[in-house]
């Protein structure tokens, strides 16, 4: 005697799934792929936002700082910084900054 166990293997279908951005409010579309792909890695929620809004978002997250060029008062050269150069306070470039540092 054995149980006949209906297996129902359920191919799971992915289909091209159009979102709304919570972040510009723009259509997205949520593809196949990506549905794939976040089932893969165990992602249980949908994207939220585009494409786009999450590049952004992510880029945000380390994007550089902004970067003024300004000229080394030790040097003359080309100084990069991180803040805005004041006219009252040496900016020096990183040769010289580290060799004043070190000096
Ligand atoms: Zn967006
Ligand atoms: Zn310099």
């Amino acid at each position: 005697m054995y149980e006949e166990e209906n297996v129902v293997v359920e191919e799971e279908v992915f289909e091209d799934e159009t979102l709304v951005c919570k972040e510009c409010g723009n259509e997205f579309v949520f593809t196949a792929g990506e549905k794939q792909f976040y089932k893969e890695k165990g992602f249980v929620n949908k994207p939220k936002c585009c494409k786009p809004c999450r590049d952004a978002r992510k880029n945000a997250d380390r994007a550089p700082r902004e970067v003024f060029e300004t000229v080394c008062a030790e040097c003359g050269g080309v100084a990069k910084v991180n803040f805005q150069p004041s006219s009252d306070r040496p900016v020096y470039c990183k040769a010289c900054f580290d060799a004043r540092r070190n000096g």
